[in-house]
C-alpha cells in the first residue's frame, strides 16, 4: 500500500497515533501531544502570548472592552490545520494537544468564572458541540472557578466570517450576545474562552454585554490569534 495511504488508514483507525497536521504516523515522544516533531516547528509560537486588548484588536479604542487578549500560538497555515478538526469532531484531540501551553498563560485564581464562547442553537444543533467547550474542558482541568454555561447566550446566527472586514465584522456580531439574567456577573472577573482570535469582533461583543452587567473584566484566551 502507498505509503499516504497507509497514513490515511492509521488515522482513522488510531487517530491517537497520527500527527493532526501531516497525517504521519507518531512513534516517539513529541514536545506536543498529537503533533510531530516537524509539524510542531512549523506552528509559530506567538511572541508575546499575553496582551493588552487595546493594543492588539483592530477596533475603535473606546469600543475594546476586552481586557487582556492571550493566546499562546499565532495562526499560521499548520496550526489552521487542526483547529479546523476541532470543528469537524476530532474528539478533543486538538484541545488536549494545545491546553498545556494554554495554561501556562493564565493565573486561575485571577478568575472567578469561565465562560466558553457560546454557539448559536441552530449552529450549536448542527455541529452537536461547541468546540470552545471542548478547549475548556482540556484547559480547565478542575473545573474551579466553575464554567457558567447558563450565563451568556448567543440570540444570532451570525454568517460565518472568514472573508469579512473588521468592519463588516462587527456589524455581523452587533447585538449577537444577551445575558439571561441582569445580575449574574455583576463584580465578577471573567476568562471566556474560543479557538481563534481573529479580529476580536466576536469576543469583544461578548465582553460589552458582560461589563455592561457589571463585571469586573473580561479576559479570552484562545489557542491562536491572528496577527497582521
Ligand atoms: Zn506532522
Amino acid at each position: 500500500m502507498p505509503k499516504n495511504k497507509i497514513h490515511k488508514v492509521l488515522s482513522y483507525l488510531f487517530p491517537n497515533f497520527t500527527c493532526l497536521v501531516c497525517g504521519c504516523e507518531l512513534r516517539y515522544q513529541t514536545d506536543c501531544e498529537h503533533i510531530c516533531h516537524e509539524c510542531f516547528a512549523n506552528i509559530k509560537h506567538a511572541d508575546q502570548p499575553i496582551n493588552n486588548a487595546k493594543v492588539v484588536l483592530k477596533l475603535e479604542q473606546d469600543t475594546v472592552k476586552l481586557r487582556k487578549v492571550i493566546a499562546p500560538f499565532t495562526y499560521n497555515k499548520e496550526i489552521s490545520k487542526p483547529i479546523l478538526l476541532l470543528k469537524y469532531g476530532n474528539d478533543g484531540l486538538t484541545a488536549e494537544a494545545f491546553a498545556p501551553f494554554m495554561q501556562r498563560n493564565i493565573n486561575i485564581t485571577d478568575y472567578d468564572i469561565i465562560i466558553p464562547i457560546p454557539l448559536s442553537k441552530s449552529r450549536q444543533r448542527q455541529r452537536g458541540y461547541n468546540q470552545a467547550q471542548v478547549i475548556a474542558d482540556y484547559v480547565i482541568k478542575e473545573k474551579t472557578p466553575p464554567f457558567r454555561k447558563d450565563i451568556l447566550f448567543k440570540t444570532k446566527k451570525t454568517t460565518p466570517q472568514e472573508n469579512m472586514t473588521t468592519k463588516e465584522r462587527l456589524e455581523n456580531q452587533k447585538d449577537a450576545y444577551v445575558i439571561k439574567e441582569e445580575n449574574a456577573v455583576k463584580n465578577l472577573r471573567i476568562l471566556l474562552i474560543d479557538d481563534v482570535i481573529t479580529s476580536g469582533a466576536t469576543t469583544n461583543e461578548a465582553a460589552s454585554i458582560l461589563i455592561k452587567h457589571g463585571a469586573k473584566y473580561v479576559d479570552i484566551l484562545a489557542i491562536a490569534r491572528v496577527e497582521k
